[in-house]
């Protein structure tokens, strides 16, 4: 680990102004950072504390909508009876997520903005471009069994590790950002980047800039939702393939939905080309296999990942067939 300065900041205000150090970042529940830290993967000349900041809170505002602060530790968000009450997916997604110490210290901000697990990303021998810009990718004739089939490019093809993004879209939450030049607003689905011609580049978010807050609007489909996890082990592991799924139904005809894929694709994955052969049709397995073929049409695999493109189709189908039959929006 190189050595680095450390810094608590008091305010928003403080901590914007630390991070104008160009070699600084925010540290808060550090459950990624400081993993790449010690790998020497990660080198940032300083850390700025941002606990202290009042950041914690999860308040339902006067439109119904759900405000979560970026400080909110991912157990905490989880076992919330308002999000598990209005949007189960984002519930079930989290506690499908890591262990239950890593629950208690991850903070959403950090599970927004946390790294790939590409693991030639996270060994300095290998050529990575998202480590490295320009440097190769190891991971296009190595072994690529658990990289993206979705939003690849020539330079990178890591997937996206988080469970909570991927309901998140399936949401429409917003990411608020606020940095020197004021406060913006980002849909989460322009939140992460493609990684084209720049996989260093993951997110929005610019140097110094604090990712201060995300919203949920009310919507009828989040109380009908669902999140299906698959990987290699029970718990403790990433997705290989995941779905989150929410659906607005009237008379069993599909009013509205969102679906979003994680595990496969180099960002939070909304398939709108699946919810387009569901809108205004009936909710049977039928349909949802047609989703689940759309949702995975455009899907270029590598020499060790093809079985993604079956597994994510199966995530998808189980996700819309649970969040059917769950107790949300019957009307
Ligand atoms: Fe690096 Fe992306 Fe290639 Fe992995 S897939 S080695 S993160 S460039």
């Amino acid at each position: 680990m190189q050595p680095f300065a450390f810094q608590r900041a008091a305010s928003e205000d403080d901590a914007i102004a630390l991070a104008a150090r160009p070699d600084a970042v925010f540290v808060a529940g550090g459950t990624t950072l400081i993993d790449l830290m010690k790998l020497n993967v990660a080198t940032p000349g300083a850390l700025v504390d941002i606990n202290a900041l009042p950041l914690t809170g999860i308040d339902v505002l006067a439109d119904g909508a759900i405000r979560i602060g970026a400080l909110v530790r991912n157990s905490d968000l989880a076992h919330h009876a308002d999000v598990q009450a209005t949007c189960p997916v984002l519930s079930q997604a989290l506690l499908a997520g890591a262990s239950a110490q890593l629950r208690n210290m991850a903070t959403v901000g950090g599970n927004l903005l946390q790294r790939t697990r590409c693991y030639y990303f996270r060994d300095p021998i290998y050529a990575c471009n998202k480590r490295t810009p320009g440097a190769g990718c190891a991971a296009m004739e190595g072994f690529n069994r658990i990289h993206a089939v979705l939003g690849v490019s020539d330079h990178c093809i890591a997937t996206h590790p988080s469970d909570m993004a991927v309901a998140l879209v399936a949401l429409d939450a917003d990411v608020h950002i606020r940095g020197k030049a004021g406060e913006r607003r980002v849909a989460i689905t322009d939140f992460h980047l493609l990684p084209g011609d720049t996989p260093d580049k993951e997110t929005v978010v610019a140097a110094g800039e604090l990712v201060t807050h995300v919203t949920i609007p009310a919507r009828r489909f989040a109380q009908r939702s669902a999140y299906v996890k698959l990987r290699d082990r029970a718990s403790y592991e990433f997705a290989l393939a995941s779905a989150a799924a929410a659906l607005d139904l009237h008379d069993g005809v599909v009013r509205d939905v969102r679906i979003a894929l994680g595990g496969v694709a180099t960002k939070p994955w909304r398939a709108t080309a699946a919810e387009d052969v569901l809108r205004g049709g009936k909710a049977d397995a039928a349909m949802f296999a047609a989703a689940a073929d759309a949702a995975l049409r455009d899907a270029t695999p590598r020499r060790d990942n093809a079985y993604k493109i079956e597994l994510a189709k199966r995530a998808v189908i189980r996700a819309l067939h649970l969040a059917s039959t769950s107790g949300g929006n019957r009307s």
